[in-house]
């Protein structure tokens, strides 16, 4: 199992904020900002380059969800970003499809 699929299991604790039939979203046990929600599909996909086209309707969820969370958050009118690492320069760490929500703090472009 990923470590996310333990989390959605209940086998590793999280912060959780909201969850779905499809995915969950819990608070980054090593936040950036303010404000880190991860974003996971209960679905393993190991990272966005390897979704394949069944996967748009839940693809689309997650960013729809990004949106609904960031509205619930308080963090729709100051801004927010939302970023998927993919692979090693990306500095992806967890090989389990994820979407970052971010915010509560002014950001930097391009990001680092
Ligand atoms: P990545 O670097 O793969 O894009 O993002 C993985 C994220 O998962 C990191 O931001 C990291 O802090 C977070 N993370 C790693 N282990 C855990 C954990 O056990 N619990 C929670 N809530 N977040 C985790």
């Amino acid at each position: 199992m990923t470590l996310f699929e333990k989390i959605a299991a209940g086998q590793i604790p999280a912060r959780m904020v909201a969850q779905s039939d499809h995915w969950i979203a819990f608070h980054d046990i090593n936040p950036q900002a303010p404000v880190h929600v991860l974003i996971v599909p209960r679905k393993v996909i190991p990272r966005l380059g390897a979704a394949v086209e069944e996967d748009a309707p839940l693809l689309g969820e997650l960013l729809l969800a990004a949106g609904t969370l960031a509205r619930q958050l308080g963090i729709d009118q100051t801004g927010f970003r939302v970023a998927i690492n993919h692979g090693p320069h990306a500095g992806e760490t967890v090989p389990h499809l994820h979407v970052h929500l971010i915010g509560g703090r002014q950001m930097e472009w391009p990001p680092g």
